[in-house]
């Protein structure tokens, strides 16, 4: 059997990004080790508010050029509040890339679990599991450096939806939610999430949608208005399955995703795009805690074992997945007990002991 050898570009990020990414790639490559058929090579690159503050430059293209050629990119949160770029706006190198690479699936998944921090009360609430797709690099972020402030009378920004990125966004959607039918044992289902009552551009996205379902008769579709779909997120999350919505909507939809996981510092992410997947935390630097070694790594390390799945699928490297899985279980196991919680969940547990707590369920 052929060895792969996966290249990871790595953003160690600002704030807690470092301390939650180091011990992550120690993570992984325990995992690579024990699962055999694959090892992980890093390049650390620049980029960031503080690369920002030292070179004026907050994502330079070499960086760029060696994630595109990279097999996946492991990200970790970036941006600092106290810098910023002389019109006000922050540092966000991670929106920037998704741009630059063409990362058009934002995959946020949403779950519950024995034991969890989990903040609904029904019992139904403590193992739910669905996945959130939020378009990327159009709709309301699409010209996210034009909004206008007119005579400081009224200010005007745009939204727009594309025929070719919305039928990308939603095949990909189509074809996760089937893939998760196979995995879950279950029938595949698809919600698009719009408002597509109101505005002209949601109905268009919502007219690809039902184009693009006639090629995946296996998927069961259906659609909500987004406003809805937030009370049902409260309501009922455990009957939602897979979603796909507008850039804007996903953003404020995934926070509400966490805010249900019980924390930001459970919650990963994965944005994927036609050659390149960018895999980082939902969380952002959290420059209030950075520098205190108390930031919860598991959003990082549970994005690191949606890199693996990623991989095992992308490059037919089944192992790469079986050590997804096993990170991602030590990950859940370690969240139930105390050493492994943190204290954005109501625990005491500081990084080092978290890591440890993991890497004892690993062993
Ligand atoms: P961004 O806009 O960059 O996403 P944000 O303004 O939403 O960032 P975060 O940096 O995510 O803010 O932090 C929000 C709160 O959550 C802060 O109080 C922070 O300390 C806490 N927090 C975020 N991530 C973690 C983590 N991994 N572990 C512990 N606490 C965290």
């Amino acid at each position: 059997m052929s060895k792969h050898e996966f290249n990871i570009a790595v953003f160690d990020g600002d704030g807690i990004g470092p301390e939650i990414m180091a011990p992550t790639l120690d993570l992984l490559d325990h995992v690579a080790a024990g699962h055999g058929e694959f090892s992980l090579n890093y390049t650390h690159l620049p980029a960031g508010a503080l690369h920002y503050e030292k070179t004026g430059e907050s994502l330079p293209a070499e960086s760029i050029t060696a994630a595109r050629q990279s097999h996946a990119i492991l990200l970790s949160a970036m941006g600092l509040p106290h810098i910023r770029k002389p019109d006000g706006t922050e540092i966000v190198p991670q929106i920037d890339l998704r741009i630059e690479l063409g990362l058009f699936a934002g995959v946020r998944p949403v779950f519950t679990f024995k034991n969890g921090p989990q903040v609904l009360s029904d019992e139904r609430a403590a193992t739910l599991d669905f996945v959130l797709i939020r378009e990327s690099i159009e709709g309301m972020f699409a010209h996210k450096d034009e909004g206008q402030v007119v005579d400081n009378e009224y200010a005007t920004e745009t939204l727009r939806i594309t025929r070719e990125v919305s039928e990308q966004l939603f095949d990909f959607s189509f074809k996760l939610a089937r893939s998760r039918a196979r995995k879950l044992k279950r029938p595949g289902k698809l919600m698009c999430v719009d408002k597509a009552n109101v505005f002209r551009s949601f109905w268009f996205f919502r007219e690809i949608f039902n184009e693009r379902a006639a090629q995946f008769p296996d998927i069961e579709t259906s659609a909500m208005y987004v406003d809805a779909v937030a009370m049902k997120m409260v309501q009922s999350p455990w009957d939602l399955d897979v979603m796909v919505t507008e850039n804007m909507f996903g953003d404020i939809l995934s926070d509400l995703g966490a805010g249900i996981m019980g924390s930001l510092g459970l919650a990963p992410s994965a944005d994927i795009g036609a050659n390149n997947a960018v895999f980082q935390p939902c969380h952002g630097s959290a420059p209030d805690i950075a520098g205190q070694g108390v930031a919860n790594p598991l959003a990082m390390i549970l994005s690191a074992s949606m890199m693996l799945e990623y991989l095992s699928e992308k490059f037919n490297c089944p192992q790469a997945d079986v050590a997804g899985v096993a990170l991602k279980e030590a990950a859940l196991k370690a969240a139930a007990q105390e050493s492994g919680r943190g204290r954005d969940v109501g625990g005491k547990a500081d990084t080092e002991s978290i890591i440890r707590t993991v890497r004892d369920y690993l062993a």
